[in-house]
């Protein structure tokens, strides 16, 4: 209905173009610099941007950090109210961003628009979030006093955010930070850096509505560094950043975990996953099916919560993987834009380098190989599609205990639930994770302590697609940080525990004496 999904230009970048302009990125942010962009769709450049220089991006850090002076002196239910006015400019650009999103990663048309409703709802969240920063009052053992705990804005949050989740990732960081009184400098992923300009386009402009009805916004206090991986390091270095929030691979985290805890900074590290199921002999296997097709060959497997490893029991093994094979034969690869394609391009060459050395390296191991073709979507050499793999594995070993960020599903045959669950968590990462069971003890033996090591543990539904209201993210070389929803905005703070007393004496804790 809305004048976004009509296609202006017939090519992908006159389209881009005109998203990019509509959302009030200006002309020169796209059109000239020396980072070319391109479509997985097609390959074709979409535009060129101009990347930042370690100087311009360690000034925009001082000048959050001025902000945040200011910022944090706002009451965080107003700081509410401009994220609430960023939740309305999504609204209404949600068309317009998600094709952006579609456009820019290669993602289905509806995926685009879902990453859009997940930033709606963060910003819903964080605006009810803005009134419950809630500390606690602590029983104390002295009379007449009193215990509670404060918890204060805490500094520019570093934002290092990936290709898959162009967007989403940074809302979820963006919106909490805010509110919690934060100011905010973004580097997104050099792979997607046109999305990014458009959210932080909108952000401007939710920022001129909030100045337009009487608030103060300091300069400086959301701003966007594209570059590569070097401005990157100018964040995770900076002493005036004592927050970095960073999605990316395991190798990502590895690199800037370890440099911002030596200027003792914090982090919350989201990492790669290798996320398995356990289907058992008692699960519901229609839902089974549709849970699994979902999670491992949507997004063409490009989800840190991808469905990787599955386990199947030996009593249903042979119907059900008869079952996914056929859903796997049947699926539609394709132009992600078209409706009726479910699977869209790998991101790269890189990514479909990387796919087909870990299908090499399964079938040297053994591995019964189902699909994994690349497929000519009419589009030439420079994009990247492949039909969604099932590979069968004698046992877990070599590939299957790394991530490859593509559609390949790796399958394991179990007969001893236990054993399944070791494998379960036989692997370095710990994301999300599902078991598909009608069995209550399998299911609770899951949940419990010595069930699933991840994040994020599930019955009956398959590991990807998380709502914001949990907290999300996982174990082990997944990184340990948790961002979106429950009490996830507790890292975005610093708490400060109080005491006060109200008396005319001075007793020490612990029945301490000190008589001068
Ligand atoms: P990537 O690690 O290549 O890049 C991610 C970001 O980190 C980019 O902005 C990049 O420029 C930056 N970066 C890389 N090395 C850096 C360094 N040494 N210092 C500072 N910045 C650096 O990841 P990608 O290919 O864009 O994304 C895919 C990966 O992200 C997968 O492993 C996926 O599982 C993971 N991911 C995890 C989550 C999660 O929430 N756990 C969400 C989305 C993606």
């Amino acid at each position: 209905t809305s004048h976004a999904t009509q296609i202006i230009d017939p090519s992908l970048a006159g389209e881009v173009a005109t998203i990019l302009a509509r959302c009030g990125v200006e002309v020169a942010a796209f059109s000239e610099g020396e980072l070319a962009v391109r479509s997985p769709i097609s390959g074709e450049t979409l535009a060129r941007v101009k990347t930042v220089d370690a100087t311009t991006a360690s000034e925009a850090i001082e000048s959050a950090h001025s902000a945040f002076l200011e910022w944090r002196l706002v009451p965080a239910p107003k700081r509410g109210e401009l994220i609430r006015l960023l939740g309305e400019e999504l609204r209404a650009a949600k068309g317009d961003l998600g094709r952006l999103v579609s456009i820019e990663v290669g993602k289905i048309t509806s995926e685009g628009l879902g990453e859009v409703q997940e930033m709606i709802d963060i910003c819903d969240f964080a605006v009810g979030l803005s009134r419950q920063l809630y500390g606690l009052t602590i029983a104390t053992e002295r009379a007449e006093h009193r215990m509670m705990e404060t918890w204060h804005p805490l500094g520019v949050t570093g934002i290092i955010s990936a290709f898959n989740f162009p967007v989403a990732v940074w809302s979820w960081n963006a919106a909490l930070a805010l509110v919690c009184g934060n100011s905010i400098v973004w580097k997104p992923s050099e792979k997607t850096p046109l999305s990014a300009l458009a959210a932080q386009a909108l952000l401007n402009r939710a920022v001129k509505r909030f100045q337009r009805e009487g608030g103060s916004v300091p300069e400086g206090l959301a701003c966007i560094l594209i570059g590569t991986r070097d401005i990157g390091a100018v964040l995770v270095d900076h002493p005036k950043v004592p927050l970095i929030s960073a999605t990316g691979s395991t190798a990502m985290g590895r690199a800037v975990g370890p440099r911002v805890a030596s200027r003792f900074g914090r982090s919350i590290l989201e990492l790669g996953g290798n996320n398995a199921a356990i289907v058992t002999a008692t699960a519901d296997l229609s839902l089974t099916l549709r849970g699994i097709a979902f999670a491992a060959m949507g997004t063409a497997g490009q989800r840190c919560t991808s469905l990787r490893r599955l386990f199947v029991h030996d009593s249903v093994y042979d119907s059900f993987i008869a079952r996914l094979k056929k859903a796997y034969a049947s699926v539609s690869v394709g132009n992600p834009l078209e409706s009726g394609n479910l699977i869209g391009p790998l991101v790269d060459k890189a990514a479909f380098d990387a796919h087909q050395a870990a299908l090499s390296e399964t079938k040297a191991a053994g591995g019964k190989v189902f699909g994994g073709e690349r497929v000519d979507a009419g589009f030439g050499n420079n994009a990247y599609y492949v039909r969604p793999a099932l590979v069968e594995m004698p046992k877990q070993t070599g590939s299957v205990e790394k991530e490859t960020f593509a559609p390949i599903l790796y399958v394991i045959r179990y007969s001893d639930f236990d054993e399944a669950l070791r494998l379960h968590n036989g692997v370095p990462q710990g994301l999300s994770s599902s078991i598909f069971t009608n069995d209550l003890r399998e299911a609770e033996t899951f949940l419990s302590a010595r069930g699933s090591d991840c994040g994020i543990a599930n019955v009956n539904i398959g590991p990807s697609g998380a709502e914001i209201g949990g907290a999300f993210g996982g174990e082990k070389e997944t990184g340990g940080g948790r961002e979106s929803g429950s009490d996830a905005w507790k890292a975005y703070m610093r708490r400060a525990t109080n005491t006060i007393n109200y008396g005319r004496s001075l007793p020490l804790a612990q029945g301490v004496t000190f008589e001068i």
